[in-house]
């Protein structure tokens, strides 16, 4: 371990740095490729593992079923888990972007509403009050 101690001088410094980078590549190479064959015997070991086990727990549910016990193994759709992550964070809650009425120069709840809303106003001039509540509007 003491005969390849890297002490090398400026000029020589790109190779030394060089050098030991390829074979930390290839060594990277390698653990990847080991990575790889790690996770093929995980797969593997999992496969027959639940197989295994699903053998067992049908064996089960077969004796459960002879005693007059109707059970099933099932597993579970994955769906929900989606579901709660995307109530988690919020992004899906606002369906369509608000856009605001450029007359108005507001929102609206519980909906916003555009220019087509005053199409019957002779003179184009935001709602007030009296108007939102007879569309049934809040200003927002
Ligand atoms: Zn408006």
């Amino acid at each position: 371990m003491v005969a390849k101690k890297p002490s090398a001088p400026a000029a020589k410094l790109t190779k030394a740095v060089f050098g030991p980078a390829a074979t930390v590549f290839e060594k990277l190479q390698k653990l990847d490729e080991a990575r790889a064959k790690l996770d093929e015997s995980r797969q593997d070991l999992l496969e027959s593992a639940k197989s295994e086990l699903l053998a067992r727990g049908q064996a089960v549910v077969a004796e459960l079923k002879t005693l007059g016990f109707t059970y099933a193994l099932i597993e579970p759709a994955k769906k929900s888990h989606h579901k709660q992550e995307k109530g988690e964070s919020g992004i899906r809650e606002r369906a369509k972007p608000q856009v605001m009425c450029p007359i108005c120069k507001f929102h609206t709840a519980p909906q916003d509403h555009d220019r087509r809303s005053h199409r019957n106003q002779v003179l184009k001039a935001p709602f007030d009050a009296a108007e939102l509540a007879r569309r049934g509007l809040t200003r927002i």
